[in-house]
């Protein structure tokens, strides 16, 4: 029988709709797979004892003749940041730990009313901060492919469920790369959709402005047919867009057999100099270009001149807003309480609660950003900073007057080893440049593998595309994928060792 671990979620979802397989042996062999590797990987901080339950549900209603959607019964990993009545909420951190929620964020709502099946919580850096998950209050994710190195962050827990074949499909939320720096270290794909495109709904805040909510799959298909649930219009999300969206499924199913490549132009930034990545991660994006002109794309130079000023202003604004939405947590309303002694002070208890909750990252973004928008430094700082948020935001519009997409690299390096970044919070805020623009000026952008690195891990190459545009990046991004599987004979996973495939 095949492994049902291995299918994409649109193979799966195919064989629960014939009958051929139940969605309680689809997620008892999730389940499985998850006790059999991860207590080593730390993907999950939370398994769902309520999983084949839930599943048992779809089945019952498949075999009473109800019309299902197209991923019911499909097993689904949430990340961590998004609360769940089922499952606690952390976001990742001590402060939290056994939260329960009273409501589920949309998205997860939206899941669970389409039919999926919740397996767990995926661990990810403390509130959505860092590029590795060593920033977790409750051990980081391993990378499957190297057990020594980081699966990125902070969705790291999400990316590595879903590169391990313990999940088919997970939600990541990306601020400013959380979902596509994991999926480029891990071998998957990921997608932050349009700013507003995906409810914030029940997503624990970490900058309000720059959060999206979106996909962490192994195909691009499997990724547009899991935007088609959790997106559109949400009345609860003040920031929601009113639009209806094309079905994304559609797109990445039209881009893996046409020939939407011929006459598409693609942009590359000329002020991203070759000598800001590792040479292979140069190599791997050349030749993904150079497979796209060969079917008819045009490489087009564009010019970004704002973007090297994209990572100062993000570490302005995003500790701005984090520090104002973590004001909520101050041992009254959610989770832990500390009382340092007998008849301490509401001040007292909130600071030494703080104090033993929150993890050094989170106390140094929030200093960070208190001091960014004290009153004397609050021009300076913060106002500089969105000033240069419009100009990054023209910077796309200028050249979208040129180009369908453009293409970068998604991340600087490959895998790191644990402890090599830690110690230096600047090495590992830089390696978001690439990613953090898309999140300041709203626009969609998708990772999706791109080949391997001389030392045989994964890379990724990144696509953005124009507000609202996100049916293009499933189309070019699932053309790219079908030319690249040609290539290598198939996903690129199938070529990790740790996974059981062959180097
Ligand atoms: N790595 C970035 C940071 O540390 C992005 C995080 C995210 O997208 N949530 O802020």
């Amino acid at each position: 029988m095949t492994d049902l671990t291995r299918l994409t979620a649109a193979a799966l979802a195919e064989k629960l709709a014939s009958g051929e397989v139940s969605s309680v042996e689809a997620t008892s062999a999730h389940l499985d797979r998850i006790t059999a590797v991860d207590g080593d990987l730390n993907a999950f901080l939370h398994v769902n004892e309520g999983a084949l339950a839930a599943a048992a549900e779809i089945d019952r209603r498949r075999a009473a003749g109800d019309a299902l959607g197209e991923l019911a019964g499909v097993p689904l990993a949430i990340k961590d940041v998004l609360v769940t009545t089922d499952m606690p909420s952390t976001s990742g951190s001590r402060i939290l730990e056994g939260y329960m929620s009273p409501f589920d964020a949309t998205v997860v709502a939206r899941a669970r009313a389409a039919g999926l099946v919740g397996l767990g919580k995926t661990n990810m850096d403390e509130f959505a901060m860092g590029s590795s998950t060593e920033h977790s209050a409750f051990g980081a994710t391993l990378n499957p492919w190297d057990p020594t190195r980081v699966p990125g962050g902070s969705g790291g827990g999400s990316a590595a469920a879903v590169a391990a074949f313990e999940a088919p499909l997970a939600l990541g939320s990306d601020t400013g790369g959380s979902i596509r720096q994991p999926a480029h270290l891990t071998g998957t794909v990921g997608m932050k959709p349009t700013y507003g495109g995906v409810s914030r709904y029940g997503s624990i805040a970490l900058a309000s402005s720059l959060d999206q909510v979106g996909p962490a799959t192994r195909t691009v298909l499997d990724a547009g047919l899991l935007h088609d649930v959790i997106g559109g219009h949400d009345a609860l999300d003040s920031t929601s867009l009113p639009d209806s969206w094309p079905s994304f499924a559609a797109a990445a199913r039209e881009g893996a057999r046409g020939d939407v490549l011929k006459g598409l132009k693609i942009g590359v930034v000329r002020e991203l100099p070759d000598s800001g990545f590792q040479a292979d991660i140069s190599t791997s994006f050349r030749a993904a270009l150079a497979a796209m002109e060969a079917q008819g794309a045009e490489i087009v130079e564009i010019s970004a001149p704002h973007f090297e000023y994209g990572v100062a202003a993000y570490y302005v604004l995003m500790p701005a807003e984090a520090s104002s939405n973590l004001a909520r947590f101050d041992s009254v309303r959610f989770g832990m309480r500390v009382t340092p002694h007998a008849g301490a002070t509401v001040e007292e208890v909130m600071s030494a609660t703080r104090a033993a909750g929150l993890g050094e990252e989170v106390k140094r973004r929030i200093i960070l950003g208190t001091y960014a928008l004290s009153a004397g430094y609050y021009d300076a700082y913060y106002g500089s900073a969105q000033r240069v948020r419009t100009l990054i935001q023209r910077d796309y519009t200028d050249a979208f007057a040129q180009v369908d997409v453009i293409a970068t690299p998604t991340s600087s390096t490959t895998a790191f080893k644990f402890g090599e970044m830690s110690d230096d919070p600047l090495a590992m805020y830089l390696n978001d440049a690439t990613t953090i623009p898309a999140n300041l000026a709203g626009v969609p952008a998708i990772s999706i593998p791109s080949g391997l690195s001389d030392d045989g891990l994964p890379i990724g190459i990144q696509f953005v595309a124009p507000v609202r545009e996100d049916a293009r990046l499933y189309r070019v991004s699932a053309a790219l994928e079908a030319l690249l599987q040609d290539q290598w004979g198939g996903p690129l996973l199938d070529r990790a060792p740790m996974l059981g495939g062959k180097a």
